[in-house]
């Protein structure tokens, strides 16, 4: 018996009768953290109304081009949302998708969240885009998903060191670092021109100061 074997027989030997890291998947599954974040949920209000806007901000704000909203207006024959508009077509694009969440934090109405549903397999990759109807809880449901869990503060030794200095978007820095979430100057200063806007701007500022005075 050569050597190789004895050594292969003494590593089964000895993980004989440990507890197994594997699992038996798909009959048994673990438990996911908290904050995991699989497939999409669109959520609505207790009364029925969905949440969603159609104001495009989770559009806007994903990284991967993943989702397509087209928004309409609500009438009061028809009313969807309690806002102006709200998204008759919402498409998230899960091929695309990279789970990060940005369309989660930057919903202002809490419409969307990243919820524990990771079985996403699909035969054909047109199916791996969910559209609204797919996405949205049932009629009779309200709830407010993940948001729950990522309201409380990040634990200590997760923050990030972010600058937090002007908050407003005068056009030296990214938009991101303007409002304290990072520190990137934009390659070329793009400062806004219109002088009313300016002055407000400068309004604001003055206030600022001399609150802190
Ligand atoms: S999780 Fe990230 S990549 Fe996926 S749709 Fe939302 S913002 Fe886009
Ligand atoms: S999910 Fe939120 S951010 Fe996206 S369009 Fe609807 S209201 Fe706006």
């Amino acid at each position: 018996m050569s050597f190789d074997i004895i050594k292969g027989m003494a590593t089964t030997l000895r993980n004989m009768g440990k507890k197994p890291t594997t699992i038996s998947y798909p009959e048994q599954e673990r438990e996911l953290p908290a904050r995991f974040r699989g497939r999409h949920v669109l959520h609505r209000y207790e009364n029925g109304l969905e949440r969603c806007v159609g104001c495009y901000l989770c559009a806007g704000a994903c990284p991967a081009d993943a989702i397509y909203i087209e928004a309409e207006e609500n009438t009061e024959e028809q009313r969807v949302s309690p806002g102006e508009r709200y998204a008759k077509v919402f498409d998230v694009n899960l091929l695309r998708c990279i789970f990060c969440g940005y369309c989660q934090a930057a919903c202002p109405t809490g419409a969307i969240t990243l919820e524990h549903d990771y079985k996403l397999a699909s035969y054909y990759p047109e199916d791996m885009v969910y559209h609204k109807e797919q996405l949205l809880e049932p009629k009779g449901q309200a709830t407010v998903g993940s948001n729950t869990v990522w309201t409380d503060p990040a634990p200590p030794e997760a923050t990030q060191p972010v600058p937090q200095e002007r908050h407003v978007f005068d056009g030296t820095q990214a938009s991101a670092a303007a409002v304290g979430l990072g520190d990137l100057p934009t390659e070329e200063p793009v400062l806004l021109v219109d002088e009313e806007q300016d002055e407000d701007r400068r309004k604001f500022e003055r206030g600022k100061e001399k609150k802190n005075v």
